[in-house]
């Protein structure tokens, strides 16, 4: 099987894109699980979607379900046969949010992470990552789930989004142009990589889609230590990035959210948060979201306590700036946030 984009690259006449447009309404039709119920498309293009590509880009090995609250994580295997994992979990407002991955684990090696054990394998084409949410809303209308709809797309499964930056654009602006999302309800969560952060701030094609920017500190030692991959200069060049940032999407919407996993005796004391809350006033419009850390097997970092927890958003809270909390979800199957890894063998 190849994917369908190398597919229709390899026909001698180029096709026009009315029919590409036929292409994808008939890919996103939940309804329909073939390209022999295509109404409109010739019969020989039919063929050769048939004999070459699968309908899906990726394949669903496994479903897990959660006992805890009912989130769902899908073990698949991509087009040259690795294994990756994405989520389907209910969200505040009702409705079920998913959680993409963008690369075959993740080249960053973030030490609190459990993708980041696996090393980088490979980018996923625009079209693997497209076919996470297809695959997600046909589940939900062949399992009659379809009292919620997926309303919210966070790019927080494995993998750094940035550094597959190509792929990502072109999936997000599939999915706008072919689903009910609008721009701000899919948020790319980045680890930082700033000339990708600054690429996209020239980049007219780039969707107008919410950041999320995994700070973890507010010290360029301690940041370089739990994040790898850190500049020296990060801090700086992150505020600098907000106000430029704020200058090309000026909404309410497009505010930016730092992510902070919390992690017990390393960034969680009551000095953390004043110092983070004084770094966050410095940047243009921007929240905090807390990940209190989930366990990752093999590591020996540990979950904030409880009573630290209530002092850091406190903290935080008293100096103005908005900090919310990142509900856990799907901790039993490790679905939740960095616990996305592949130790399957099949
Ligand atoms: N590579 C991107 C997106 C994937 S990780 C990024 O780093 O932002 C999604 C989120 O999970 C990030 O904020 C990341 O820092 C966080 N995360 C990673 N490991 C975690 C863990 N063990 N517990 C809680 N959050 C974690
Ligand atoms: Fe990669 Fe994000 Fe995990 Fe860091 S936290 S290793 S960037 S997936």
């Amino acid at each position: 099987m190849i994917s369908r984009k190398q597919f229709i690259d390899s026909l001698d006449k180029k096709i026009p894109n009315f029919r590409i447009n036929q292409i994808n309404d008939l890919l996103f039709d939940k309804t329909k699980d073939s390209f022999e119920q295509a109404s409109n498309l010739p019969k020989d293009l039919v063929q050769g979607l048939n004999e070459n590509c699968g309908f899906y880009s990726i394949k669903n090995v496994k479903i897990f379900k959660s006992k805890l609250d009912g989130t769902f994580k899908g073990l698949f295997k991509d087009l040259e046969g690795n294994l990756f994992e994405s989520v389907l979990m209910e969200n505040s407002k009702g409705n079920f949010s998913i959680c993409v991955s963008s690369q075959i684990g993740c080249a960053m090696g973030c030490t609190f992470c459990a993708t980041g054990t696996m090393g980088f394998i490979r980018n996923l084409l625009a079209e693997e990552i497209v076919d996470q949410y297809r695959f997600w809303n046909r589940f939900i209308f062949e399992n009659n789930l379809e009292d919620k709809r997926i309303s919210n797309v966070v790019f927080m499964g494995m993998g750094e989004p940035l550094a597959n930056y190509a792929n990502v654009k072109e999936c997000i602006n599939t999915w706008l142009k072919y689903t009910d999302l609008g721009p701000t309800k899919i948020t790319v969560s980045t680890v930082g990589i700033i000339p990708n952060l600054k690429r996209l701030l020239k980049d007219d094609s780039w969707p107008e889609c919410k950041i999320a920017i995994s700070l973890h500190s507010y010290d360029p030692v301690k940041r370089k230590e739990i994040v790898p991959t850190s500049s020296p200069n990060f801090h700086q060049d992150i505020i600098d990035w907000s106000f430029a940032y704020k200058d090309k999407f000026p909404s309410k919407s497009h505010y930016i959210t730092f992510e902070y996993t919390l992690i017990d005796g390393i960034n969680d004391s009551k000095q953390n948060a004043k110092f983070l809350a004084e770094f966050v006033l410095k940047t243009a419009f921007s929240k905090i979201n807390v990940i209190p850390l989930n366990e990752v097997s093999g590591k020996s970092f540990q979950k904030v306590k409880k009573n630290n927890l209530q002092t850091f958003k406190e903290e935080v809270l008293k100096r103005g700036v908005d900090i919310t909390q990142r509900k856990t979800r799907g901790d039993d199957i490790n679905a939740a946030c960095g616990q996305l890894v592949v130790n399957e063998t099949l």
